[in-house]
């Protein structure tokens, strides 16, 4: 397995998964969303802190493989100070980075998951922590199932 996946194991993904940045819970976040890949066994639960507009903190807690975790890990240094449209464009972006393998201006280093494309069965784990992100704007304390939603 690990073979069949070294490029997309790439050293960003590999660093992420085994030390994954804001892994805790948000006492009194303002949204939270739980996420679930039934294929795969991921499971985890997002928190924002958003002042007005803006996203102030972001962290999550939970376990899974190794792509949805550095994909969570990524996803709260990336939206961190962005704004709810903000974040909800580069839920766009990486959706269509992970379904297409083309790289989208302006992701940073969320541009490993570019990779993912190749292996349609973990497009679901690097989307996971994204839909509960959209969900946790959208409704907060909502539980999404990457099987109900359209990667
Ligand atoms: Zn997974």
């Amino acid at each position: 397995m690990f073979d069949d996946l070294s490029d997309l194991y790439q050293q960003v993904i590999l660093d992420h998964c085994k030390k994954p940045r804001n892994f805790h819970e948000i006492p009194g976040a303002t949204c939270s969303a739980h996420g679930h890949n039934p294929l795969c066994g991921d499971n985890l639960k997002l928190f924002l802190t958003i002042d007005g507009d803006r996203i102030q903190d972001a962290a999550f807690v939970g376990s899974g493989c190794c792509i949805s975790k550095a994909s969570a890990s990524l996803l709260t240094e990336s939206v961190k100070g962005r704004t709810r449209e903000e974040a909800r464009q580069t839920f766009d972006k990486v959706r269509e980075m992970v379904t297409t393998g083309k790289v989208q201006d302006g992701v940073g280093k969320l541009a490993v998951f570019a990779g993912v494309y190749r292996f349609p069965a973990r497009v679901k784990c690097a989307i996971l922590a994204w839909h509960a992100l959209v969900a946790a704007l959208e409704d907060p304390g909502k539980s999404v199932t990457t099987e109900d939603e359209q990667t």
